[in-house]
This record gives structure tokens, C-alpha cells and sequence, in this order.
């Protein structure tokens, strides 16, 4: 189930990227500064000939000249004394070469005596010494620095002014050293400052460099999960389908939905809700296989990718233990609360090849279940006549609602003392213009999902009381009972049914309103309070499909309602099995001794009715008596309908 994080591999690229990036900088300052010393070095080393030349002039060979001037040649002391300190500078090696020039360019002496290589007189840098300037010039012969010339004016210590150019040819391998050391020691310097220098880039770029990759990584993660429960969400779900969608083993994919989720938000608020959401991923982790994905796809709805599946069976036997292991109660704040769930299933390949049609599969499958008793439902592709699934359902309705699309039909309620029609219940049908007829199976579920179930429960009660009191207007007392959905008992209820008794002119006690007792979950809350509010106000009601929900006996005694219909999965039971009849004969007892009366619901023969009757069952509805039909033909049967049309009735 984990997935590596993204960007590791290329997150080690970054870092091979910024490293080389921040060296190349780096190496050009290096390159820079080490050629900057080196001409630093010449520079330096230049400066120090023209000192030691200077010392050279003023210490050797200033003394020794008269300040006579030099184009009269030497005198013989000049020239002793000349050789002496010549020759000691010679001898040190500091000196290369030395020659005395009279302005005129004509040598007066020399250390070797000769002449070759002299400048001639002419020469521009021989003017400038001549003129009293120093000139410093690095000579090469081919095979790199050998020596530096110098070229300076010799003022005669005895007169004080110029009397000739000293031409001086000093080693360079004495600079050069000098320059080597100096070089080395800065080298190591830059070395180790431009080492650190990147050391400390590398570092930086380091460090950047991973918490690029950890933000990137858990962005990446949180793109693909729920915060709440720290599931996968629908994008993950996605990938992962599609992946396992393109190999060859099958799969099963499910959608989890869980019901009455949205009283547990409304009752006990939207931190137990979390907490649900919480303990429902949990217990989802754990009863799967690990290789099994578990996403959130959003609000209640729960993703579930099994692979490996191949067959039906297989499926079925995993989603049992799962759907168990979700029906263990959970405690949100102090109540006990449990879960149920339903659970939509396709499978790969059989019910499609790709994510989308598998997705679509597992919605209609959900869809089935939602409104059948069986919480797991397999896809079958003979239910495809139905709706594509919720959605499309919720939004077709929405027209249907428009275009008064919607039709009641009726069955009547007998009383088993007398045998007379007392009320008929309103059983909404769909005229779909494409598919026909609808049932209510079909869409109600769908409808009570959704916020629609408010104008669609409006648009029942209004129809069913028009009804009423059209055949009220023909005399006939029949009362009517509407169906109503839990999520139709908010606060504003009460009034909504008041406004449409008042419209109708149909009175308040002939009005019952039948809730689906399953519906109503563990804490009724606020249900609770708004059918006490009708009550009040003389509106009358009916805990339908009694028996097969929980804590049904606990809302026999709280609720205020005056009548219970047993499921008729009791009561089609009673004739063939005597577990059915003891549970409908203690349901009546009970319901007796609360005072409610008792209607038996799927009543289909007439052993059935007299069986009932004989138990004490107030009335009874089913197929015995009529199937649902217009209300017309109700008072038009031949039987059931004593009372006539007055248009219908012979004029004469
Ligand atoms: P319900 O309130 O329990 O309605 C009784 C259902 O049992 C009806 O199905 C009726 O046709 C069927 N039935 C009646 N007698 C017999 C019998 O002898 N044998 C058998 N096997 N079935 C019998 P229908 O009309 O398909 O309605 C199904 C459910 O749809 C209703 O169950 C009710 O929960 C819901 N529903 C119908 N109309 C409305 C409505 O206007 N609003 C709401 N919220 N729900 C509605
Ligand atoms: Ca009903
Ligand atoms: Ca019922």
C-alpha cells in the first residue's frame, strides 16, 4: 500500500546539479585571483630590482666617480674602485651584468669588459635614463624570463647631478623564487578559503535540496490523501484502479457508503461525525488484505480496490467479515452508535474494462443496495435497466419535480372488524418519459439522499391531500396516509405540514404520516421532538416496515406515534411458519399495551387476514385487498369502493 516517495532519485540530481552549478563560480574566482597574484608577484618582483639597483648605484657606483663626465673615460681609481664593488656584487650572483654608459651611449665600463648586447643610444629606454627616468624591462631569450635590465641615471655622489646610465642586468631566478613562494602561500590560502567557500555552498545547497524534496514529497502526498482519515483519496483511488486495470489479475472494485451518516453530523455533531469517519477507516485497515487499498472518495463514501478477486463468491465471503466488522457499535460521545454500511461491487473484467466504467458498475450495484435490505450488492448487468446510479438520478428527478412527471398511486387500508376501507396510503410512481413507469425503489432512495427530498416530500403531501379531499368531496371519508422520509423531520417541518393541511382544507386527524422506523437509527434526536410538535397539533403518525430495524421497542415507548405497521416480512410468514406468528402476536400484544394501534402490511391472502383478525390486528393492507392504484378506481371498485361518483350515478 505505500507508495516510495516521489522525487528521491530526482531529488539526488538536484544536488549533483546545484553542486556543480556553485563550483563553476567557484573556479572562475580561483582562476582570478591566482592570476591577479601572479602579475601581483612580477609587479612586486620588478619593484625590487629597481631597489636593489637603486641601492647598487648609490652605494657602488656613486662613490666611486669624481663627476667628471664619463665621455672623457674613467680614471684609473674610478675604475679600480668601479671593479672592487663590482665585483663583490659579481661574485654574490646579484648581478647579472653591469655596465657604465656616458650619455652618448659609449660604455666606460663593464664588468666582462664587453660590449655585446648593448642598447644602442637611441634606444627609447636608454633616452628616458639618460633624461633621469629608471627603466625596468624583463628579458627573454626564448626559454622564458632570464634575467631584468634596468636602466638608470648615475648621479655622482662628489657633484650631485647625472654623469651617465647604469645599465644593470639582475637575475630573475632570485624574483622568480620569491614570486613561487609568495604564490604557493597565497595559493594554499585561496585554496583553503575557496574550499570552505564551496564546502559551505555544497552545505547550503544540501540542505535546500532535501527540504525541496520532503516539501515536494509531502505535497505530493497530500494531493493523494484524506487529512481526516489519513486514507488515499478518490485521485488516488483513481491511479490505483487504473493501474490494476492494466494488468491481467482480476479485481474487484467497491463503494462503501455508509448509511444514516448524516444524522450522527446532525445529532451528535460534526466531531463525532470525524470521529465515525475515523473508526470507519480504521476498522476498513484492518479487516482488508494488506495488499487491498482503502480510500475515502469524500463525505461518507469509501473506495475499496481488492485484488486478486476471481469470482463472486470470493468477493462476498471478504466483504462479510468487512461489513461485520463495521457493524460493531461505536461510542461518540457517551452514545452508542452503530454503523451500517452498503456496499456497491464490480468486477474486473467482468463488469468493465477501465476505471470509469468499473466505477459506474460499482455506483449502480451501490445504488441497488441502498434501497434493498441486502447491504453488499454484486453488479448485475440485468438491473442496467435502472438508472445509471444516484447522480443521475438526483438530477433527472430534479426536472421530473418540474415537469409533474410524478404520480400517486393508492392502497387501501381495511379495517379487520369491519371489513371497511378506513385510509389510503400515497405510493409515489415516476411516469419516466423514457423508461416508463417507475417504481418507487427506483429513485426514492436517491431522492432522500439528496437535499431534493424536501420539495419532493412537499410535492407528496400537497398531491396526496388535493387528492383527499377530492374524494372527500365526493363523500367519501377515507383518510390518507404519506410517507415521509427521516431527513424531512427538521425543525421546520411541523409548519410545512400545517401550511399544506390549510391549503387542502383537509383536516389535521385525517393526515398520518408514516416514518420508516429503520430510518430513524439508534438517537431519533430532533425526530424525535418534531413528531411530538405534529402531535400537538393533532397530526397523527405510523412507525412503518416495523420489526426489522433496531431498538424498535425503545422507540415504542418514546416516540409519539399512534401506530405501528409490521413488516410484512412478518407477516407473509404467518400462515407457514410459527416464529413469524409468536412475533406478530407479541408485537400486537405490545403494541396494545402502549396503546398504538396495529396495521399489518403485505397481507396476500385471506387466511393471512383472518389469521390477523384473530390475533387482534387492527388493520390490514396488501394485495389481498387491492394493489396500489389511482385513487379513482379505489372508489369506483366494486367492493372496496362503496361509495359511488355522484357524476357516475344514474341521473334519472
Ligand atoms: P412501504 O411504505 O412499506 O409501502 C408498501 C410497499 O409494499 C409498497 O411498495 C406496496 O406496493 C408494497 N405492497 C403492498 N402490499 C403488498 C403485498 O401484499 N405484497 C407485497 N409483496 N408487497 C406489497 P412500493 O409502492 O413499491 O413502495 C415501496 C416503498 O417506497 C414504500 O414502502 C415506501 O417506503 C417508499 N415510498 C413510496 N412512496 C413514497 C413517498 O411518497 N415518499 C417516501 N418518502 N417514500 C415512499
Ligand atoms: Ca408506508
Ligand atoms: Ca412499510
Amino acid at each position: 500500500m505505500r507508495t516510495s516517495g516521489p522525487g528521491l532519485s530526482s531529488g539526488t540530481g538536484l544536488f549533483a546539479t546545484y553542486a556543480v552549478a556553485s563550483l563553476v563560480p567557484v573556479v572562475a574566482l580561483g582562476v582570478v585571483l591566482a592570476h591577479g597574484n601572479r602579475e601581483d608577484g612580477v609587479e612586486r618582483g620588478l619593484e625590487s630590482a629597481r631597489a636593489q639597483a637603486a641601492v647598487i648605484e648609490e652605494m657602488a657606483i656613486a662613490p666611486a666617480l669624481s663627476g667628471d663626465d664619463l665621455r672623457e673615460g674613467l680614471t684609473s681609481s674610478e675604475e679600480r674602485q668601479l671593479q672592487e664593488a663590482t665585483d663583490l656584487a659579481i661574485f654574490h650572483g646579484s648581478v647579472v651584468r653591469l655596465r657604465l654608459r656616458a650619455f652618448d651611449g659609449a660604455v666606460v665600463f663593464s664588468d666582462d669588459g664587453g660590449v655585446r648586447g648593448t642598447l644602442p643610444s637611441d634606444d627609447p629606454d636608454f633616452r628616458a635614463a639618460a633624461a633621469g627616468g629608471t627603466r625596468l624591462d624583463v628579458l627573454d631569450e626564448g626559454t622564458g624570463p632570464s634575467s631584468i635590465r634596468v636602466l638608470q641615471p648615475v648621479i655622482a655622489g662628489a657633484v650631485g647631478r647625472s654623469v651617465g646610465v647604469l645599465e644593470l642586468e639582475l637575475p630573475y631566478d632570485a624574483i622568480a623564487a620569491e614570486v613561487e613562494a609568495a604564490s604557493t602561500r597565497t595559493f594554499q590560502r585561496l585554496g583553503a578559503g575557496l574550499g570552505s567557500l564551496y564546502l559551505v555552498l555544497a552545505l547550503i545547497s544540501l540542505s535546500t535540496t532535501r527540504r525541496l524534496r520532503r516539501n515536494a514529497a509531502r505535497s505530493a502526498h497530500d494531493a493523494l490523501h484524506d487529512p481526516l482519515t489519513g486514507l488515499g483519496n478518490r485521485e488516488l483511488f483513481r491511479r490505483r484502479v487504473d493501474v490494476a486495470t492494466r494488468s491481467a489479475v482480476p479485481l474487484a472494485v467497491v463503494l462503501v457508503d455508509l448509511d444514516r451518516f448524516k444524522e450522527v453530523n446532525d445529532t451528535l455533531g460534526h466531531h463525532a461525525g470525524d470521529e465515525l469517519l475515523r473508526t470507519v477507516a480504521q476498522r476498513l485497515s484492518d479487516t482488508l488484505r494488506t495488499d487491498d487499498t482503502v480510500t475515502r472518495l469524500g463525505g461518507d463514501e469509501f473506495g475499496l480496490l481488492l485484488s486478486g478477486i476471481t469470482g463472486v463468491e470470493e468477493v462476498l465471503s471478504l466483504l462479510v467479515r468487512v461489513s461485520q466488522a463495521l457493524t460493531a457499535s461505536v461510542e461518540l460521545d457517551g452514545v452508542a452508535v452503530t454503523v451500517e454500511a452498503s456496499f456497491g461491487v464490480a468486477l474486473h473484467p467482468r463488469d468493465g474494462h477501465d476505471t470509469e466504467s468499473l466505477l459506474r458498475s460499482a455506483d449502480v450495484a451501490m445504488y441497488q443496495g441502498k434501497r434493498g435490505t441486502n447491504s453488499i450488492v454484486v453488479y448485475d448487468p440485468h438491473l442496467e435497466k435502472t438508472p445509471a446510479g444516484r447522480l443521475a438520478v438526483q438530477s433527472e428527478l430534479r426536472l421530473a419535480l418540474e415537469r409533474d412527471e410524478l404520480v400517486l398511486h393508492y392502497q387501501p387500508l381495511v379495517d379487520l372488524a369491519t371489513g371497511e376501507v378506513t385510509r389510503l396510503e400515497a405510493l409515489v410512481r415516476w411516469e419516466h418519459p423514457k423508461r416508463g413507469l417507475l417504481p418507487p425503489a427506483e429513485f426514492v432512495p436517491a431522492v432522500e439522499q439528496s437535499n431534493l427530498v424536501h420539495p419532493f416530500t412537499r410535492w407528496v403531501l400537497a398531491r396526496a391531500l388535493g387528492d383527499c379531499a377530492a374524494w372527500a368531496s365526493l363523500g367519501v371519508p377515507w383518510e390518507v396516509s404519506v410517507n415521509v422520509s427521516i431527513r424531512n423531520l427538521d425543525v421546520d417541518f411541523p409548519e410545512v405540514v400545517l401550511a399544506q393541511l390549510d391549503a387542502s382544507g383537509v383536516e389535521r386527524s385525517r393526515l398520518h404520516l408514516e416514518i420508516t422506523e429503520t430510518a430513524l437509527g439508534v438517537d431519533p434526536g430532533g425526530a424525535g421532538t418534531v413528531l411530538e410538535r405534529l402531535a400537538a397539533y393533532g397530526v397523527r403518525s405510523a412507525l412503518d416496515d416495523f420489526g426489522v430495524g433496531y431498538a424498535s421497542l425503545s422507540h415504542l415507548r418514546t416516540l409519539a406515534v399512534d401506530e405501528v405497521k409490521i413488516d410484512r416480512g412478518f407477516v407473509a410468514g404467518v400462515e407457514t411458519n410459527e416464529a413469524d406468528r409468536e412475533v406478530v402476536r407479541s408485537l400486537v400484544a405490545l403494541a396494545h399495551g402502549l396503546r398504538l394501534t396495529v396495521t399489518a402490511e403485505g397481507v396476500e391472502t385471506q387466511q393471512a387476514a383472518d389469521w390477523l383478525s384473530g390475533v387482534g390486528c387492527d388493520a390490514a393492507q396488501g394485495y389481498w385487498y387491492s394493489r396500489p392504484t389511482t385513487w379513482e378506481q379505489l372508489v369506483d371498485h366494486p367492493t372496496l369502493g362503496t361509495h359511488r361518483r355522484p357524476t357516475l350515478e344514474p341521473t334519472s
